[in-house]
This record gives structure tokens, C-alpha cells and sequence, in this order.
């Protein structure tokens, strides 16, 4: 089982290497052949729908599930190749988990259940006694260590399981969904807490979400994922600007999808959508040549709405307001895209202004913030 013949650690090496990891259920390969590292300090977020595999290879990485094929490395560490017949428990990965449900123990009270890791490894009391101090001061639970489970908020139950996977100091830290039973307000402040916990700690992060603003607002590097394999990997701005494909673009963000045809023999290249054009940049067209049929998805902060002042020939869309809903903060306008009539799109505009169904308006888009597909 040891992996002591494996190769030296090398200074750049990554913390957690995954390599072609493979998990079949019945006749469904739910992790197919997924390879990522992680780097030490990183905070890597697996993001994608439910169902797409992010526990699965989650639970693979801490030892709780075999693989069927693949290579996990820790640290330059073979901790699981059923190829090789290597499977090295979860105790001895020294990974912190925190799941969705808090999973802390009833009976036991704060300090308790934040020191039993540490009494598992037979730490001495004085040391215990400290470590546990310091963690609830981290996790700001330090005046509730001797209260039990249920005399503490769901919020408060949530620092203390991520407590006690902090108090060992773990190489890394697997998070899977570790907000989604906290309310909206609880789940900001957790995140922001989580933020501040890894900038003081440095502690290396594998978290798993379906929420993209979670994975958006604490990823150094996010992976989408969708059907067990992974679609894109790149910073938040990247995986959202430069989305390599359709599922990413759908599911990351609010995605309007216009069909057009790209007339590249314009003194710059365009995008006819209806009766109007879109003035593209040339790096977006992906080897599209003249004339060919296009799918252009654009997100919804990029539609901009403008009453249009009549006649003038400039680019936009011309368009029709079929309803406005008013929110308060906000109104929605509904637009008919004239020239493309089943095309409607949705846009956010400010809520002092007047519109009505009936107006003509101009849908303004920046060209260089539309990616262009061939359809
Ligand atoms: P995610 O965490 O992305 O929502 P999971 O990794 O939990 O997805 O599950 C991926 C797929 O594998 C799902 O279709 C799920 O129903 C299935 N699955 C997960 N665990 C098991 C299991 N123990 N037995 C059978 N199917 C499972
Ligand atoms: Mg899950």
C-alpha cells in the first residue's frame, strides 16, 4: 500500500494531481476520465449541475469511493491507482472534509467536537486545549465552545464542522456544497468568512458547488463540469468572458443566443441579426468565413436599450418593446427583434425610464463582448 517507491517530490509540485479518474455507476460512467491538479494555496472550485460528478470525484479524492481506473497524487503520493492496486485510506490522506450536512457530532459539545480529530491522533491535552482555542477564534465561535449542536444556528453548526477540519492543519481542505443549507444572508457571510479563513491560512481548497457565484466570487481557478468530464477550466473571468463552449456559456451567467449570418466582407467584419448589424472583432470568429450561418450568444448586462431616434442607419438591433414588468429596483422590457420576429430578448433597464409596449428601441451590443458559434 505505501507509495514509498514514488518519485522525490519536485519543488513545483502539485499539491493534488488527478489523472484520468474514472468512476462507473451501473451502466453510467458518472466521472469519465477527469485529470486536473491543484496547487498549494490554490482554492479550485469544481462547478456544474447537479448530477455532473463533482461528489463523486470529490469523495474518490478523499478516499471514501474507489475508483474504477485513474491516478490520484498527493503530494507526489500514489494514494489511489486500482491499476496498481493502491488504495490508501481516507485517515491517512491527511485531507479536511466538510460536507452540505454538518455531520458534527449531538452529544458532544463545541470543543469537543472540534478537538476529537486531534484526540484521534493523541495530541496532548495542553496542545489540544490551544489548537482548539484558536480555531474557534478563527471561525469567530470562540465564546460558544461549550455549547452543544442544537443550541447553535445552522450558520454556527456549519464553522464548527469546518472547525474541526481546520484544527489538524490538513493539506487540503474538500468543501462539497458546504453552503447550500444555509439562507442567502448566511451563505454570503460563510463565504466571506471562507475567504478571509483562506487568505489567513493559506490552506489549499478543493471545493465543489453548483452555485457559480460561489465558485465565481472564492475560485483562484474554477472547473466546469457537466457529465462527468470537464468542459472548461480557467480563472472566473476567463471561464465567464471566454467561455469555451455552449454548456459554459449557458450555465455560467445569463446568456442571450441570437441567430445571425456573418458578412466578413464589410470593411469590418459583421454580424446581421434581423434588420440590424453587430460590428464584431476578428479574433472572434473562429475561422468563420463570409456568409456562413451563426449562433451568437451575448450575456444579458451586455444588451444595452436605447429608444431609437428614427431612421438613423447605425448598428444595433432595431427592436419592439412587447412588455415591460416593473420590479422596484429594476424594470424588464421584452424586446421583438424587427427583421427576426421570433426572437424576443430580455433586458434589465433602469426603472425610471419610460417605456411602454409598442416603442421602437435600438438594442445596443458591444461586438467584442458577443461570441460568435458556427449554428
Ligand atoms: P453531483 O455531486 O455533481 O451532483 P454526484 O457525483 O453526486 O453528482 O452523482 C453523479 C451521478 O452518479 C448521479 O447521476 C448520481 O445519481 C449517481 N450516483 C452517485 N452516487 C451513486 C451511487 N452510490 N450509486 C449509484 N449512482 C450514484
Ligand atoms: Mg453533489
Amino acid at each position: 500500500m505505501s507509495a514509498d517507491n514514488s518519485p522525490a517530490p519536485a519543488l513545483d509540485q502539485p499539491l493534488l494531481r488527478i489523472s484520468g479518474l474514472e468512476r462507473t455507476y451501473g451502466t453510467t460512467r458518472v466521472v469519465d476520465a477527469i485529470s486536473f491538479d491543484v496547487h498549494p494555496g490554490e482554492v479550485v472550485t469544481l462547478l456544474g449541475p447537479s448530477g455532473c460528478g463533482k461528489s463523486t470525484t470529490l469523495r474518490m479524492i478523499a478516499g471514501l469511493e474507489e475508483p474504477d481506473a485513474g491516478e490520484i497524487w498527493v503530494r507526489g503520493r500514489l494514494v489511489a491507482s486500482p491499476q496498481r492496486g493502491i488504495m490508501v485510506p481516507p485517515e491517512s490522506r491527511n485531507m479536511g472534509l466538510v460536507f452540505q450536512s454538518y455531520a458534527i457530532w449531538p452529544h458532544m459539545t463545541v470543543n469537543e467536537n472540534v478537538a476529537y480529530p486531534l484526540r484521534l491522533r493523541r495530541l496532548d491535552r495542553n496542545t489540544i486545549t490551544t489548537k482548539v482555542a484558536d480555531v474557534l477564534r478563527l471561525v469567530r465561535l470562540d465564546t460558544l465552545g461549550e455549547r452543544r449542536p442544537n443550541q447553535l444556528s445552522g450558520g454556527q453548526q456549519q464553522r464548527v464542522a469546518l472547525a474541526r477540519a481546520l484544527v489538524y492543519e490538513p493539506d487540503l481542505l474538500l468543501l462539497d456544497e458546504p453552503l447550500s443549507n444555509l439562507d442567502t444572508v448566511l451563505r454570503k457571510e460563510m463565504r466571506e468568512q471562507l475567504r478571509l479563513i483562506h487568505s489567513r491560512l493559506r490552506t489549499t481548497l478543493l471545493y465543489v458547488t453548483h452555485d457559480q457565484e460561489e465558485a465565481m466570487s472564492l475560485s483562484t481557478r474554477v472547473i466546469v463540469m457537466n457529465q462527468g468530464r470537464i468542459e472548461q477550466t480557467g480563472s472566473a473571468r476567463s471561464i465567464y468572458d471566454l467561455p469555451s463552449t455552449r454548456f459554459v456559456q449557458d450555465f455560467v451567467g445569463q446568456t442571450i443566443w441570437l441567430l445571425g449570418q456573418l458578412d466578413s466582407e464589410a470593411r469590418r467584419p459583421l454580424v446581421r441579426i434581423g434588420g440590424g448589424t453587430v460590428e464584431v472583432t476578428p479574433d472572434r470568429l473562429q475561422g468563420l468565413s463570409h456568409g456562413a450561418a451563426v449562433e451568437v450568444s451575448v450575456r444579458v448586462e451586455d444588451i444595452h436599450l436605447q429608444h431609437q431616434a428614427g431612421g438613423a442607419d447605425d448598428d444595433g438591433l432595431p427592436g419592439e418593446i412587447i412588455d415591460v414588468t416593473y420590479f422596484g429596483d429594476r424594470q424588464e422590457c421584452a424586446v421583438r427583434v424587427i427583421g427576426a420576429e421570433t426572437q424576443v430578448i430580455v433586458v434589465n433597464t433602469i426603472k425610471s425610464r419610460t417605456l411602454a409596449p409598442g416603442d421602437r428601441v435600438a438594442l445596443r451590443i458591444d461586438g467584442a463582448r458577443m461570441t460568435i458559434w458556427p449554428s
